[in-house]
């Protein structure tokens, strides 16, 4: 089933489908639930509350798919709550009882829906295209016809949704643009048992315990008592201090005034840091340059380290 896409969304989300569709001959398939290696049940969290998790029902490999999911809706940000309801209106019946059927601990003045949106959504950014279609897009002055492109919109996807954060997840998560599938898979080998978790958000590598603290409040209605969250005294601290190095690199790269060895020495002291932190995931950092640049450059790493391993 396709997911309800909002007007205001359809015509760049179809491009980027269009745009993508050669990348994937397959025909796309959602995984059968009864199929997937994990199962939902409720959990204590370290902070004494009872939340629905993820756990593995068999030993899962580093790098295999966990579940894979098309999103029932795909919504621009900062809706307001009519607008969340005047989309819901325009939803299928199946989609409107999925999306009901998730949790809802937002204020009570968002409403159903769009504290549903708020507790459950993905804020997924959108890939640029490579070539825009004439006449579609506004221009920065918003001269133009038609929509701005946006750079972020909220997808929701019911199971994945029911998945908890973590601050050092040991799952990930990426969407294959030809076919708006997202698929969850493991970043580290989990055990029979285990407890699943993702990232609800990006560039948290950067971010002291206070400040991830406070983003996935506002956003996402919830005080992480994650690993790395429970930390307390000089683990913490050093936590604390290996994100904001991270965060200076990133930043320092960002502003584009490094040379490449500069460039480059920083990508292996943020490996090194990010390693050091326990985390397991490819980072997405709050610049997607220096995302994109450092995952080439640990792809980099990767095949230098298996050819001199020959
Ligand atoms: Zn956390």
């Amino acid at each position: 089933m396709l997911p309800y896409i909002a007007p205001s969304l359809r015509a760049h989300i179809l491009n980027i489908l269009l745009s993508h569709a050669s990348d994937n001959d397959s025909i796309p398939v959602e995984s059968d639930s009864e199929e997937d290696p994990y199962t939902l049940r409720s959990t204590v969290t370290k902070g004494g509350s009872t939340a629905v998790g993820a756990f593995a029902t068999c030993d899962i490999e580093r790098g295999e798919p966990i579940v894979t999911e098309r999103a029932i809706c795909i919504w621009p940000q900062e809706l307001k709550r009519e607008e969340a309801e005047a989309l819901f209106e325009q939803m299928s019946d199946h989609a409107r009882d999925a999306l009901l059927a998730l949790a809802n601990v937002a204020p009570s003045d968002l409403g159903e829906v769009l504290g549903r949106r708020a507790t459950n959504g993905f804020n997924v950014e959108v890939p640029e295209l490579e070539m825009e279609w004439a006449g579609v897009y506004k221009d920065e002055k918003g001269e133009g016809k038609g929509e701005i492109r946006p750079s972020h919109a909220g997808f929701i996807f019911p199971r994945i949704a029911r998945m908890n954060h973590s601050c050092l997840n040991n799952a990930d998560h990426a969407i294959d643009w030809s076919n708006l599938l997202m698929t969850v898979y493991a970043t580290t080998p989990l055990a029979e048992g285990q407890e699943i978790t993702i990232e609800y958000t990006s560039a948290l590598i950067q971010r002291t315990r206070a400040e991830r603290q406070a983003i996935l409040q506002d956003s996402f209605m919830f005080s992480c008592a994650c690993e790395c969250c429970s930390l307390t005294g000089e683990a913490l601290a050093a936590s604390d201090r290996r994100r904001k190095e991270v965060n200076e690199i990133v930043v320092g790269i960002a502003s584009g005034g490094f040379e490449r060895p500069t460039v480059l020495k920083g990508f292996a002291r943020m490996a090194q840091l990010i390693e050091e932190e326990g985390y397991m995931g490819m980072p997405e950092f709050s610049d997607p340059g220096v995302t994109g640049a450092y995952h080439m450059w640990v792809q980099m790493v990767k095949r230098r380290m298996a050819s001199e391993e020959d």
